[in-house]
């Protein structure tokens, strides 16, 4: 469902100008950023005679696929460092969504001829 109370085209040019300046103080530092996708998965080793082969694969383990995705597969993240990189793609999608939303205030004064 649409929020209605931040759509554009239903605020003042006023409001609009205050909201983007608002969203931008919001942002605060963009440094701690990510994009991409989390997965996890088991594997086997390979090792003959080791326990994976008919039993338990290792793991699991965690990977990461940055967004867009370049040459890259999947890399893997080392268990200590899931939390960080959780934390920064929780952030990127915080600084995104705030992006859009300026970059759709921006077209709505567009099409206002106001923007300068
Ligand atoms: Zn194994």
């Amino acid at each position: 469902m649409k929020d209605h109370k931040n759509d554009p085209g239903a605020m003042s040019t006023r409001r609009l100008l205050a909201r983007r300046r608002a969203l931008a103080e919001r942002l605060g530092s963009v440094e701690e950023v990510l994009a991409g996708t989390l997965a996890e998965q088991a594997r086997r080793c390979g090792k003959v005679g080791c326990r994976c082969a008919d039993g338990e694969p290792h793991g699991p383990y965690t990977y990461f696929t940055a967004r867009p995705q370049g040459r890259g597969r999947a890399r893997y993240v080392p268990a200590g460092a899931v939390e960080v990189v959780r934390r920064y793609l929780q952030r990127g999608e915080q600084v995104e969504t705030v992006l859009a939303e300026i970059s759709a205030i921006n077209a709505e004064l567009l099409a206002r001829r106001v923007l300068e």
